[in-house]
Order: structure tokens, then sequence, then C-alpha cells
């Protein structure tokens, strides 16, 4: 930590970097390697995460997407910087990074969340499979891929995970 008395370019203050020869402070670098995470989660394909988020179709809105200003002054006037030991998460897992569907959780949380994110369209093939052999129940199911029974119906109706 090395406290600068240049301003931040983002916040304007003079708030500590974590090395001094950077720009940005500490809470607004988190902000914008998140900006950066999410973006590329979601459309790279070369990025690591794709496979959990644009692969299954989760996006960043427009408005974040194309604007790194939008997404902090969003951010910054609804959640406030991140807490200590908080990641960003999304509170509907099959749903989008936009307003009203982001939150930051403490970690324990987001451990919790990511088992729902254990899917692949791999393993959602094999459940149909299952499941149109005829031996196995939807309870059954659940327990196997460790998800809720809601979840399996709505994939052997085609709900979720569709191609
Ligand atoms: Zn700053």
């Amino acid at each position: 930590m090395n406290t600068c008395p240049r301003a931040c370019p983002d916040c304007n203050e003079p708030k500590p970097r974590k090395k001094f020869y950077h720009s940005y402070c500490v809470d607004c670098q988190v902000i914008r390697g998140l900006w950066g995470n999410i973006n590329s989660r979601c459309s790279d394909p070369h990025s690591t995460g794709y496979e959990n988020y644009g692969a299954r179709g989760i996006k960043v809105c427009v408005e974040w997407s194309q604007s790194f200003a939008a997404f902090r002054t969003w951010v910054i006037s609804n959640l406030g910087y991140r807490p200590e030991g908080h990641t960003f998460d999304r509170i509907d897992t099959d749903g989008n990074y936009e307003p009203g569907n982001v939150k930051w959780s403490k970690r324990h949380e987001q451990m919790r969340n990511v088992r729902h994110n254990v899917l692949s369209f791999e393993k959602v093939k094999e459940l149909r499979t299952l499941y149109a052999s005829g031996e196995w129940t939807q309870m059954r199911l659940a327990h196997k891929y460790d998800i809720s029974q809601g979840h399996v119906s709505s994939i052997v109706n085609n709900q979720k995970w569709t191609d």
C-alpha cells in the first residue's frame, strides 16, 4: 500500500494504490478488473470460465458492456466498493450481469452458488439420456447432479440448457 497525493482518475480521491505507479486506487482497480472479467467470460470464447458463462447464454447487459462508466456508476451507487473478502456475484445464477441481479457476496456464499454452475452441456446431455432411458427419476437425477428437482424438470422439458 502506498498513499499517493495524486487523485485517482476514477474517484478523484488520493486513495491508496497497490503499487506507487498505478493510476487507479485499490478500490477502483477492483471495479475495473471486474468489468474486464465479466465481459470476457461472457463474450470471449478463449477466456477462462467462458464455458460457464458465455456458452450458457449469460450476458453482460448492453449498457454495462458498452460503457465502463455506466457499470462503475451503477455499482458504486447501488452496491458500493467491494467489501473485504467479497466477490461480485449474480443473484440468479442463470441470469445475466445486469442491474438488480448482482451483489457483493462473501466467498462461502459464492461457493454455494457455484455448485449450480457445475453443470456443463455435456452433463446436461448425459442427464437427458439417463432420463429418457426411463430408469432414472427426476429426484435421483437431482441427487446425482447436485441440483434441485425443479432444475432437472426444466432441463428434461427443454426450458433450460437449450442449444
Ligand atoms: Zn479511485
